[in-house]
C-alpha cells in the first residue's frame, strides 16, 4: 500500500493516499468511523483492516472526488444529504477520468476499467450525531462552506477537530456549490464560537494545528484583506474569476470574486 499512516493520538491515524489527500481513521474499543475516503486509486478496506479488527463505518466530510471516491466498491457511506448533487456530479465517469489523467502524471498507477466502472453506494444520510466508538467519541457536525452540506468532526478526548475542506491552509471556496464568503464565515465563526478545540487535522496536510492556526485564518479574514485578493488562476479551470486572500502568513482563501462582490462581509 502507498498509503502514509501517522497515528496522532491513541486511536487517530491521519492517512495520505497516493494523491497527497488525507483522510483520518478514528478507532475506540467497539467500533471504528473512518472520515473520507481519498480519491479510490487504491482501496480502502485492506488499510483499515491493517489498523484496526472493530467494525468501521464511512463517513464523507463532503461529496468531492478527492474525498468521495474511495467509497467506491463499499456497501454503505454516510453523507449530508445537502451535498448528494455534489456527490453525484464528482464521483461520476467525466470526474474519474480526469482523476486517472492527473493520476497518470503523477506516475500513480490504478486499474483503469475498474476505476470508471466500480459503483459508488446510494449514501445514508448524516446530518449530525455524537457517535460513542468506545472510549473515543466522533461528534459530527454540520457546517456549510466549503459545499452545502459540509460536515465537520470534534473528538472530544483529544480536543480534536477534523475541519473537512472547510479549513485548510488554502482553503478553496470557489467551486459553484461554495456558499458565499459571509455565510461560510459565519458559520465558520459559529463553530469555533461553541466548540473548545486545541487540535486541528485538515484533509490537504499530514501536520496537527493548533486552534491558534484557525483562529488567525478567521480573524484575518476581515473586509479589507478580501477586498485586497489579488486575482488567482484556480478558478480558470471552471471559468470562475477567483481571488486569492492572504488573513495570516502560510494561509490562503481562494474564493469567487463574482460571488462575493454580489454578497460582501
Ligand atoms: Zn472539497
Amino acid at each position: 500500500m502507498s498509503f502514509q499512516v501517522q497515528e496522532y493520538f491513541p486511536g487517530v491515524w491521519h492517512i495520505r493516499d497516493a494523491m497527497g489527500v488525507c483522510m483520518t481513521l478514528l478507532a475506540g474499543d467497539r467500533e471504528a468511523v473512518l472520515i473520507d475516503a481519498g480519491y479510490g486509486l487504491e482501496p480502502v478496506r485492506p488499510l483499515i483492516a491493517s489498523l484496526t479488527d472493530k467494525p468501521c463505518r464511512l463517513i464523507l466530510t463532503h461529496g468531492h472526488h478527492d474525498h468521495a471516491l474511495g467509497a467506491m466498491g463499499l456497501d454503505r457511506v454516510w453523507l449530508h444529504p445537502d451535498d448528494l448533487p455534489v456527490y453525484r456530479t464528482y464521483t461520476a465517469r467525466a470526474q474519474r477520468q480526469a482523476v486517472l489523467a492527473s493520476a497518470a502524471e503523477k506516475g500513480v498507477r490504478t486499474d483503469a476499467a475498474d476505476y470508471l466502472t466500480a459503483l459508488m453506494p446510494e449514501p445514508e444520510a448524516e446530518t449530525g450525531e455524537a457517535l460513542e466508538l468506545g472510549g473515543l467519541t466522533a461528534e459530527i457536525m454540520p457546517c456549510p462552506g466549503h459545499t452545502p452540506g459540509s460536515l465537520v468532526v470534534y473528538v472530544p478526548e483529544y480536543r480534536l477537530l477534523l475541519t473537512g475542506d472547510d479549513w485548510n491552509p488554502t482553503t478553496w471556496l470557489f467551486f459553484p456549490e461554495a456558499l458565499s464568503v459571509a455565510d461560510y464565515l459565519k458559520n465558520l465563526r459559529a463553530l469555533l464560537a461553541d466548540c473548545p478545540f486545541e487540535h486541528a487535522l485538515c484533509p490537504h496536510r499530514t501536520a496537527l494545528y493548533g486552534r491558534e492556526a484557525v483562529e488567525a485564518f478567521l480573524s484575518g479574514l476581515t473586509p479589507e484583506c478580501l477586498h485586497r485578493a489579488a486575482p488567482s488562476p484556480e478558478g480558470q479551470a471552471k471559468g470562475v474569476r477567483t481571488g486569492r486572500a492572504v488573513p495570516a502568513p502560510g494561509q490562503e482563501l481562494v474564493f469567487d470574486l463574482d460571488k462575493y462582490m454580489e454578497k460582501k462581509t
